[in-house]
């Protein structure tokens, strides 16, 4: 695993004082490697987890030429005389049955949807195009074109192509797919192990009484529920207080015992610095101000203890920023680290219903709620207070509007980017 400090030394413009979001997520994904472990699993079983190997197709599917559409059978060479086409009812086919006997020029065979094509019919004609009198049926030769519903034999997967690649996180059509090859068990990368834990003296578990000047720990909930969603194992440390011993046997717990560690708070400038130098002392982890709104200071690194190692992102403290730095930092580093094809959620272009306040010089994901407008149209508007600390914001969101490094101002009607996050969430 390449070290922090030589990923960095390679950036000829690395200011960690202002690092762009796109410098910081490249340096997460060179310093990430994913974990070596897999594991057997019967196919329900690996609904949402990381195929370990490639799935290479043993069968065609269809393994047979086969009629899409209930109708009549027949070659599509028939058609070439044009007008009404007239053809003698010579056999039937059935689904499920193995077939009928060859067709001959000037006949047809009634067909059923999946039944296996006869030999010399490429065409089917959808019954509802159809005049049935007696054995003979007529259509026009314009309701159809030759090799019109037919499924072609492997034509959804064929035998030795690659139907899956190592990586993929299995998705149902992906078990669907793997069902239709007869594919009882994959291979799948263990399940990666998560610690987190909040940090600060201000901070109350449920239940407890909340004294003046105290919060409730939300993070821990937001991050319990990120983290679900990835499908990877949890480990809640609940909330570590702003003091050095305790904060140092909590780092060293998450990390004998987990993958990466996930501490909320004790980030930012004018923090009680323990956390930081506490971090610093048990690895190889790097401070940032990251040029973006919210979520500007975060740690990242490798923390390691009694010879057990892993992954640290130190996220700040409030609310919104946490599950902001969350989803454009961690999301795809763990992914990464369990071995999953990384793929950036996608940007949409959108016009915004509102004026929007922006700087230039740093990336801002402001919350948006993206509707249908009265003409049809899609629109998005913020939603509403967008302070870091304003969890509200992300409640109420269906989106991230994205506002690039270099945009200023938005105008009303302006076109922005948004980010979809309804099912991620
Ligand atoms: P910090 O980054 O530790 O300075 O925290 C920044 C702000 O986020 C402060 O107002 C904290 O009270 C708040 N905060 C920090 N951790 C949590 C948490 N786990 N739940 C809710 N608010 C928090
Ligand atoms: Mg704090």
């Amino acid at each position: 695993m390449p070290s922090l400090q030589t990923v960095i030394s390679c950036l000829s413009d690395y200011d960690p004082d202002a690092l762009p979001v796109a410098q910081a997520s490249r340096i997460i994904g060179e310093v990430v490697e994913p974990v070596r472990g897999t594991e057997q699993l019967a196919l329900r079983a690996a609904l949402g987890r990381v195929l370990a190997a490639d799935v290479v197709s043993t069968l065609d599917v269809p393994a047979h030429d086969n009629a899409a559409m209930d109708g009549y059978a027949f070659a599509g060479s028939e058609l070439a005389a044009g007008g009404e086409i007239a053809l003698a009812v010579a056999g039937s086919a059935f689904a499920g049955g193995t077939g009928c006997a060859p067709i001959a020029p000037g006949t047809a065979a009634r067909i059923m949807t999946g039944a296996i094509m006869p030999a010399g019919c490429d065409t089917v004609i959808p019954q509802e195009f159809v005049q049935v009198q007696g054995e003979r049926i007529r259509f026009d030769a314009g309701a159809v074109r030759a090799g019109d519903n037919r499924r072609l034999r492997g034509e959804d997967l064929a035998v030795g192509q690659p139907a899956l690649a190592a990586g993929r996180i299995l998705r149902p059509a992906d078990l669907g797919l793997l069902a239709s090859l007869g594919v009882a068990e994959v291979k799948v990368r263990r399940r990666l192990r998560v610690a987190f834990f909040s940090t600060g003296d201000e901070l109350r578990s449920i239940g407890e009484p909340l004294d003046p000047g105290c919060v409730y720990d939300s993070n821990r909930y937001t991050l319990h529920g990120m983290l679900r969603r990835l499908d990877v194992d949890l480990l809640d440390m609940g909330v570590v207080r702003d003091d050095p011993e305790a904060l140092e046997a909590a780092f060293r717990s998450a990390c004998e015992n987990a993958d990466a560690v996930i501490t909320s708070g004790g980030v930012s400038v004018g923090e009680a610095d323990y956390t930081k130098r506490i971090m610093a002392r048990l690895g190889d982890v790097t401070f940032w101000k990251i040029a973006m709104r919210p979520g500007r200071p975060m740690a990242f690194g490798r923390i390691a203890s009694h010879g057990r190692e892993a992954l640290l992102f130190g996220l700040p403290g409030n609310p919104v920023a946490v599950m902001v730095t969350f989803y454009h930092f961690v999301r795809a580093a763990l992914h990464r680290q369990m071995g999953a094809q990384v793929r950036p959620l996608p940007l949409m272009r959108v016009r915004s219903a509102q004026p929007i306040r922006k700087k230039p010089g740093r990336t801002e994901y402001q919350r948006g709620i993206l509707a249908q407008a009265a003409d049809g149209s899609w629109r998005v508007s913020l939603t509403g207070q967008q302070g870091s600390g304003v969890l509200r914001s992300m409640s109420e969101a269906n989106c991230f509007i994205v506002l690039g490094h270099e945009q200023g101002m938005v105008g009303a009607g302006d076109e922005v980017e948004v980010m979809l996050f309804d099912g991620l969430m």
